[in-house]
């Protein structure tokens, strides 16, 4: 978290603790602060502050959009469509929905994992209540043809929703721009607090909530205001719209230099879109080696970095992501997602690219012996 962040947070722990839906001096001191951050959330994506919706996160803001849409149209037949490559936090309620009786399309990427937004032309139906492709992907970061998918959405009077968590902050995100009736993010991946995030609802568009309580964020969300999060999120959002064009030239330079370091390594292949992409991540596979061990060798050495893929009874499993792009099997297996952000430091990646050789070669030479495997 940004220090500045948390220094804003802070006193919305205890002398200003005030309940934000409170008619006395320390309930208005706290309404005022959940204001202030809901305007500067707003102004980040090009939204008026009654569009914003407080969420506990993105996860929250995606299944609020999704089955909060699929309830709204009251159509027992609702046809949703997504793609393969989307977080698991809008695969799953769009499964979920699925085993209750509504239709699931998901579609499939190409190569850099970008969804034809043609596809999604032809994916319509008369009973389509909703499209939702995510701006920028978590794991790739490949940008989407969102503002073409939302165009087509539009143009179909379907309702279209993206998950922008990895974009909003870190690239222009304008819901205008997008067609985006719906577009979810989290306060934590743009340096804020985990555990709070927002729904942006375009002004007229009708979702059922998911959370039935008090009538908070005009009955969209019941439940006491999470002042303090709240507070950090906004100042989040502003340090995001103040800092954005020159951080995300300066992180855009490191990952770019990291990208070339590994490029130049043997059996390396650079994931998702070379130029369509987030500033912060990097996956790179690197063939006839494994994720696991390269991620336990990075950690002794005091490098953060992870796979996207969970291991599962021996087996790794590769990430749904990874899968989807349709890269070779000796490459998935030994894919790493590397991300950057406002603390990453030059020396840093210079490290990655020095040790990463020999952890490679170490862990290529024990993968082969276990299994047999030729490079
Ligand atoms: C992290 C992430 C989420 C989940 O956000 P939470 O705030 O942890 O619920 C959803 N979508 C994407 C693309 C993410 O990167």
């Amino acid at each position: 978290m940004d220090p500045r962040v948390l220094a804003a947070m802070q006193p919305f722990f205890a002398e200003r603790f005030g309940n934000a839906g409170s008619v006395h001096g320390l309930g208005q001191d706290a309404r005022a602060a959940v204001d202030e951050a809901r305007a500067a959330v707003a102004a980040l994506m090009g939204a008026q502050p009654e569009e914003i919706v407080f969420t506990s996160g993105a996860t929250e803001a995606n299944n609020a959009a999704i089955i909060g849409t699929v309830y709204a149209s009251r159509r027992p037949d609702a046809h949703l469509i997504t793609a393969a490559t989307e977080h698991h936090a809008v695969l799953e309620p769009a499964r979920w929905l699925a085993g209750r009786g509504a239709a699931l399309t998901v579609l499939p990427v190409d190569g850099c994992g970008r969804v034809d937004p043609d596809a999604v032309r032809r994916a319509i139906r008369p009973e389509t209540v909703l499209i939702s492709i995510m701006h920028g992907n978590n794991e790739i970061g490949t940008l989407s043809l969102a503002a073409e998918i939302g165009a087509i959405a539009r143009e179909h009077g379907v309702r279209f929703h993206t998950d922008a968590t990895q974009s909003v902050g870190a690239v222009p995100v304008d819901v205008g721009d997008l067609h985006a009736d719906l577009l979810s993010f989290s306060a934590h991946k743009r340096y804020g607090p985990k555990g709070v995030g927002a729904l942006y609802v375009r002004s007229g568009v009708g979702i059922e909530p998911i959370l039935h309580g008090g009538s908070q964020e005009r009955g969209r969300r019941g439940g006491t205001e999470n002042v303090a999060s709240i507070v950090g999120l906004g100042v989040a959002a502003r340090l995001a719209e103040e800092t954005m064009a020159e951080e995300s030239a300066r992180i855009a330079a490191l990952r770019d230099r990291l990208a070339a370091g590994m490029a130049a390594m043997e059996g390396a292949h650079l994931n998702g879109h070379l130029q369509e992409r987030l500033p912060g991540i990097l996956s790179v596979s690197f063939a006839g080696a494994d994720s696991e061990s390269l991620l336990l060798a990075l950690d002794l050495e005091g490098i953060a970095a992870s796979s996207g893929s969970a291991c599962a009874s021996g087996s790794i499993e590769p990430s749904h992501v990874i899968a989807a792009l349709g890269l070779p099997d000796r490459l998935v297996a030994g894919t790493l997602r590397f991300s950057l952000g406002r603390p990453t430091t030059a020396g840093e990646i210079e490290r990655v690219l020095e040790v990463l050789p020999r952890l490679l070669d170490r862990v290529r030479r024990a993968w082969a012996g276990a299994y047999g495997f030729r490079r």
